[in-house]
């Protein structure tokens, strides 16, 4: 089951609502900033603004 979250768009004097789906079940941290071993998706606002979201795994502590 994948999870979606909204973003705004980040296109200047835009900031629409946006649904990002995330791509699968292991990489479910949003980022708008590009982290080590993120996968890189574009979604596009409904005024199709092209928008890059990074997803990267879940820091999983193994105390
Ligand atoms: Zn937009």
């Amino acid at each position: 089951m994948t999870e979606k979250k909204t973003f705004s768009c980040s296109n200047s004097g835009c900031g629409k609502p946006f649904d990002a789906h995330q791509p699968d079940d292991i990489h479910t941290i949003a980022s708008v900033e590009k982290k080590k071993g993120s996968i890189e998706r574009i979604y596009k606002c409904p005024r199709k603004h092209k928008n890059k979201i990074y997803w990267s795994k879940q820091e999983i502590s193994a105390l």
